[in-house]
């Protein structure tokens, strides 16, 4: 049974997503602050976090960035409940790390079916033994962990599944929108640089055996084994 913990300050929005995650058989608490909701993850940490962006303490921008630094808590899926939905706030997002957007006001089947998508995201990459590896590069799928001549790469969840796209898809070039799409989830033309943000980060974590993840030039990316 998965545990889901809500940040939110609006007490009844709270308390009608909680009984709705128990009524799906999920076990669930509020938090109606950015701080207790930070003090609730690291007692018990939650499989999923619904995290709303205007909290009366600490943005939930804020949150966030606590719980992607936090090496317990990292790997926490992070869905993010706001009322701010303009695609610059998703974008910003979804760039700190978190899993998925939902926009206030949506409605609790949407919020549910959400929930249960990346939480079976979650799922399926953990559940695959699989062992990728493309030059240099050891990707375990289901440890979640990187290493480059047996030294452990830490990545965010996101560059993890970035580079785990480019080395299933090894020889064949990604497009920015297909990427974007893929690893992202979304469904937009005009953010592809946020790819090449991440590209970049991610060339730099994996030092020089980052060289193997080609630009390939005004379409995207390719991963070319040495
Ligand atoms: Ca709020």
């Amino acid at each position: 049974m998965a545990r889901i913990l809500i940040i939110e300050d609006e007490q009844d929005l709270a308390g009608l997503v909680e009984y709705n995650l128990r009524a799906s058989g999920f076990e669930a608490e509020t938090a109606g602050s950015g701080a207790s909701g930070l003090a609730k993850a690291r007692t018990h940490t939650p499989d999923l976090i619904l995290l709303d962006l205007m909290l009366p303490d600490l943005a939930g921008s804020e949150v966030l960035r606590m719980l992607k630094s936090d090496p317990e808590l990292r790997k926490v899926s992070v869905i993010i409940v706001s009322a701010k939905g303009q695609e610059a706030d998703r974008i910003q997002g979804l760039e700190l790390g978190a899993d998925d957007y939902v926009v206030k006001p949506f409605s609790v089947r949407e919020l549910l079916l959400r929930v249960k998508a990346v939480l079976r995201r979650v799922d399926t990459e953990e559940t695959p033994a699989a062992m990728l590896r493309v030059g240099e590069i050891h990707l375990d799928t289901s440890r979640h962990q990187v290493r480059v001549q047996g030294e452990e790469v830490v990545l965010t969840a996101l560059e993890f599944r970035l580079l785990r796209t480019l080395m299933e898809r090894t020889d064949r070039v990604q497009t920015r929108e297909v990427l974007l799409s893929d690893v992202w989830g979304i469904q937009a033309e005009i953010h592809t640089r946020t790819v090449d943000t991440h590209i970049k980060r991610l060339r730099e974590k994996l030092g020089p055996a980052g060289d193997i993840i080609e630009t390939v030039r005004g379409v995207g990316y390719k991963l070319s084994p040495p």
